[in-house]
């Protein structure tokens, strides 16, 4: 231990004992309840917020609902006019999907299901070949030169390869149908359409080659109403004779796509400190989740309607300490965290866009359950092996509490491993500033439609808190983090 942490040390020890009057615990510990922090978790962990996917619009409702907690509690806006900050996110819809056999529309899904991700811009109007199994004898001897190869498969996954095949030999699109499952087609088109439910995000603006291939489903009856004959008789032609014989339907084929900034927003509360001082200190939780999944909603009440809840609680309790601190406080919610930690990495590498100094990060993700190896009252924190002053403040703090068993089992290489890298703390580690995460560790419903609000233990959370809000209390004094220019 360096002499300047023997210091500090003292310092918030002598500070504790005041910080431990019962001033200090009725007035802002108390605002800490399980009976709110229920509340606030249930909403965010509904189902109307649809797992609260990066952009969504479940995310919005997210982002709406803490801005009018921060509001009540008296949080300004980190800047002049709005609490969001937009994190510079590229998305892209399909605008339509309107495939033609002459004037006839195929219904998507039910007719038809467009298996890749290339749009069609130009309208592929283009005659049927039928290429039967799409063996190379066969094969050899077609010509698909601007055609719409259709083959007969024995399974619908694995469209890849032969779609490749034809379009080496100058097919524009691939279609397929199964040789004998009549469900295999319908099974494929609803997780398909699931899939396209959810909106991708990227960090840049998405291209897309022109000459990606475009495969798609049909289904049975399609194939049939196509090529006048019956899927037994298509399946039994097996010589490029027979399929000479058979017609040339002509397709028409469309799918363009419109390329968009996302709507995914950073949610950015502030708390001015006692002067003019820039020394801010962020209280970070990521408020989006990954979303739908074919099985249900992942509504994420552990991952991180939990940290979410806690920043506003926690705002809610530091709210009359307007003015009266050493440092400001940032409450911020963050998007895009289980996409990369994409909202943080924008909040930490833009700097530009705010008048703060940041001195420390506390990151709040999953605080909530109880995880397999313990029973109650402990809770795990991240990057104490970088950052002993951080170490020695959550030690006072808890000190100044009933204490918990304060973990260290996710700072180490070995075992549970290093999370530093995995939530947004890292965001402002590889900026060099100090940062603690608080976590509660994984459990089997990680990820998964079943993290549900009710596994949530509340009254073990509203120790968790107290322990965050204790120990930002004390990372908000001039002594903690300080530096030079301070
Ligand atoms: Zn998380």
């Amino acid at each position: 231990m360096n002499a300047r942490i023997l210091f500090f040390l003292s310092f918030v020890i002598l500070h504790a004992g005041h910080a431990q009057s019962p001033k200090f615990k009725h007035k802002y510990l108390n605002a800490i309840d399980s009976t709110s922090l229920k509340k606030h978790l249930y909403i965010l962990a509904s189902d109307s917020l649809e797992g609260r996917n990066t952009g969504s619009d479940g995310e919005h409702k997210a982002a709406k609902y803490i801005i009018e907690q921060f509001q009540t509690a008296g949080i300004q806006p980190y800047n002049d006019s709005t609490y969001l900050q937009n994190i510079g996110l590229w998305t892209w819809r399909w605008n339509a999907f309107d495939f033609r056999n002459k004037e006839n529309k195929l219904e998507h899904y039910k007719d038809i299901t467009y298996l890749s991700t290339a749009p069609i811009e130009t309208i592929i109007n283009a005659k049927c070949i039928f290429i039967g199994n799409g063996a190379d004898t066969l094969m050899q001897d077609l010509n698909l030169n601007d055609k719409i190869a259709v083959a007969v498969v024995e399974n619908l996954n694995n469209w890849y390869q032969l779609a490749s095949k034809t379009k080496r030999q100058g097919a524009l699109a691939f279609m397929m149908v199964h040789c004998s499952d009549n469900e295999a087609f319908s099974e494929l088109a609803q997780r398909m359409q699931a899939s396209r439910q959810e909106q991708s995000v990227y960090s840049t603006k998405p291209h897309f080659s022109k000459s990606l291939t475009k495969a798609f489903a049909l289904s049975a009856e399609t194939v049939e109403q196509l090529f006048s004959l019956p899927l037994d008789s298509l399946k039994a032609l097996n010589s490029v004779d027979a399929f000479s014989r058979l017609p040339q339907p002509e397709l028409s084929l469309y799918c363009p796509i419109t390329i968009e900034r996302a709507q995914a927003n950073n949610v950015v509360g502030y708390l001015p400190g006692k002067t003019k001082t820039a020394a801010t200190l962020v209280i970070s939780a990521h408020y989006d989740h990954v979303g739908k999944q074919y099985r249900g909603i992942c509504v994420g009440a552990d991952d991180n309607a939990s940290g979410t809840t806690a920043i506003i609680q926690l705002a809610k309790a530091f709210a009359p300490l307007k003015g009266k601190l050493d440092k400001n406080i940032v409450f911020l919610a963050t998007s895009g965290e289980e996409k990369g930690l994409l909202g943080a990495f924008y909040f930490a590498d833009h700097p530009q866009e705010h008048t703060f100094a940041i001195k420390a990060n506390i990151n709040v993700d999953m605080i909530g359950r109880i995880d397999s190896t313990h029973k109650s009252n402990y809770i795990y924190t991240i990057g104490n092996n970088h950052y002993p002053e951080f170490d020695s403040l959550v030690h006072v703090a808890n000190s100044m509490l009933t204490p918990m068993h304060i973990q260290y089992d996710y700072n180490k290489s070995q075992g549970f491993g290093n999370y530093l890298r995995l939530s947004d703390h890292y965001a402002f580690h590889r900026n060099n500033i100090p940062v603690l995460g608080f976590f509660s560790g994984l459990h089997k419903d990680y990820h998964k439609p079943t993290d549900t609000p009710d596994k949530i233990n509340y009254s073990e959370m509203e120790q968790r808190v107290k322990l965050i809000f204790t120990t930002a209390f004390l990372a908000a004094q001039k002594t903690a983090f300080s530096t030079q220019d301070d």
